[in-house]
């Protein structure tokens, strides 16, 4: 009964699909026209070269993010928005790492024959970096490290006492998209235990290779994390493991002075086109202004910051004219858990029945294959309609699962029909976060089609004739989470109590 069911619906939204088509600015020249203008040469790559090589890396409560914040509202100026400004939110700590430093210490057997025989220490320097928005560790000596595993509960038991030391996690090299959210998934549990077992700190292994370190982040609202805690780079943690492993011991010094404050100011940035016939109707095309500072941001998400206002300069410059208003917003705090968005979405709340779309991209410059939908089955048919246009650019395909990391999320637990671009990895993931997204990582080919496809949806969604899709009710964004699986996922992040209560998302 309920497949037939399914199928009944199916057939319904087929015929809706029909209908539409020959209305749809899919079948019309609109978007083609706006596609041409974006494939045209434009200021994409010097706006671009001078938010991350001249403003650099863009942590909210610092400078560079209040330069970047002016770049926004110059650049979405120069794109010829008919208006921009500036909507400020709290971030209810600031954070800086200082410099962190670990010396890794282990034992060495000289023969007694030898001059100087004996056991002595042999010391070398750990590359280490703090997570994001963790508490700070004044200097302490001789610690020991201990294997802690993957940190489950089975490794703990097996470690015995923990209390006091430095516990070595080892983590999986990122290669896929299902590692990198296994990585968010798995460090909560992990921090859970060590803080139960009361822990000096613990250190990750790095999951990128050669050296690389980066940014990660476990607290979701800005609020300082609960044990000092570092990344290490990932030769240097397997020294320390397969020292442990051959029965040596390991000590460390460490030393980790984050700068920790109040509350700080951000800011997320708006620009408009005016809709001709329904202004008080909208669709939203947004990335993030904000990144982390060991890189410059370049990939996360600086280059989509850049496209989202090429992408105005697009469909300013083709001549079309969108009905309904298009809110190009950069948007800030969003690594430290999409506070930005989550503002703006709780701000404009009472607004967000006229909300026709929000399109976000958040992946760096691979290749768009489709996008998220946010788990709405009943916008599928006719979005599918609108990305065949981008079908050139190999855009096809459309999932309806509920993802979680980036600024669509609290739109979609407010109802909003989303699109979430879906991307190839390229050379994102290698460069997460990392020292190394810098600006030389970006395909500017690629990103071209990304103005493209971007600019063209948001002509389409705000001159489709029709709705999209209902805003969904409390009860019906309820029932998505279950129908795709999705409350083990909001369960691990602590999402699933903020729904219940209603601190986030669609009131009942
Ligand atoms: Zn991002």
């Amino acid at each position: 009964m309920h497949s037939d069911m399914r199928t009944a619906k199916g057939l319904f939204l087929c015929i809706l699909a029909v209908t539409c088509l020959a209305a749809t600015p899919a079948g019309n020249n609109e978007v083609n026209q706006v596609i041409q203008a974006a494939l045209l040469p434009s200021p994409l790559e010097d706006n671009l070269r001078r938010l991350t090589d001249e403003i650099g890396g863009r942590v909210p409560g610092t400078p560079a993010m209040q330069h970047a914040v002016q770049w926004g509202m110059q650049a979405l100026s120069g794109a010829g928005a008919d208006s921009v400004h500036s909507e400020a939110f709290e971030i209810p700590n600031s954070w800086a790492e200082g410099a962190t430093e670990m010396t890794a210490t282990t034992t060495y057997e000289v023969s007694p024959k030898q001059v100087g025989g004996g056991t002595i220490l042999t010391s070398f320097r750990v590359r280490a970096v703090s997570l994001a928005w963790a508490p700070a560790l004044a200097p302490v000596k001789h610690v020991p490290v201990i294997d802690i595993g993957e940190g489950k509960d089975a490794d703990f038991q097996k470690a015995g006492e923990v209390a006091g030391k430095i516990l070595l996690v080892h983590t999986t090299v990122l290669k896929k998209w299902d590692d990198l959210f296994a990585e968010y998934m798995n460090a909560p549990p992990v921090i859970d235990r060590a803080v139960k077992a009361r822990a000096k700190a613990i250190a990750f292994m790095a999951t990128r290779q050669h050296d690389i370190l980066y940014r990660h982040i476990n607290s979701q609202s800005g609020e300082i994390d609960r044990l000092p805690m570092v990344i290490v780079a990932r030769e240097d943690g397997e020294r320390m493991a397969r020292l442990l492993a051959a029965g040596q011991l390991v000590w460390a010094d460490l030393s980790i002075p984050n700068q920790i404050g109040g509350p700080i100011r951000a800011a997320n940035v708006v620009g408009e086109i005016r809709g001709s016939e329904r202004p008080d109707e909208f669709v939203i095309l947004g990335a993030h202004l904000d990144s982390w500072e060991l890189g410059t941001g370049a990939l996360d998400d600086g280059c989509n910051a850049a496209m989202v206002v090429d992408a105005l300069r697009a469909i300013k410059a083709s001549g079309v004219t969108p009905k309904r208003t298009i809110r190009f917003i950069l948007f800030s705090g969003e690594e430290e858990g999409l506070l930005g968005s989550r503002a703006y979405a709780f701000t404009h709340r009472g607004e967000l029945d006229k909300a026709q779309g929000v399109i976000i991209y958040d992946a760096g410059t691979g290749k768009t294959t489709g996008f998220s939908l946010g788990g709405r089955t009943d916008v599928r048919s006719l979005a599918r309609l609108l990305i065949a246009p981008f079908a050139q650019f190999g855009v096809n395909d459309l999932a309806t699962d509920m993802e979680w990391g980036s600024d669509h999320f609290d739109f979609m637990l407010e109802g909003v029909p989303t699109f979430l671009a879906d991307q190839e990895e390229a050379n994102y993931l290698e460069n997460y976060h990392a020292v190394s997204d810098t600006y030389d990582k970006v395909d500017f080919a690629q990103l071209k089609k990304h103005v493209a496809e971007a600019a063209g949806l948001s002509i389409e969604l705000a001159n489709l004739p029709q709705r999209l899709g209902p805003r969904l009710t409390h009860d019906q964004i309820e029932q998505t989470m279950h129908d795709t699986n999705s409350l083990e996922m909001f369960r691990a992040f602590g999402l699933w109590d903020d729904w219940q209560s209603g601190k986030r998302g669609r009131q009942k």
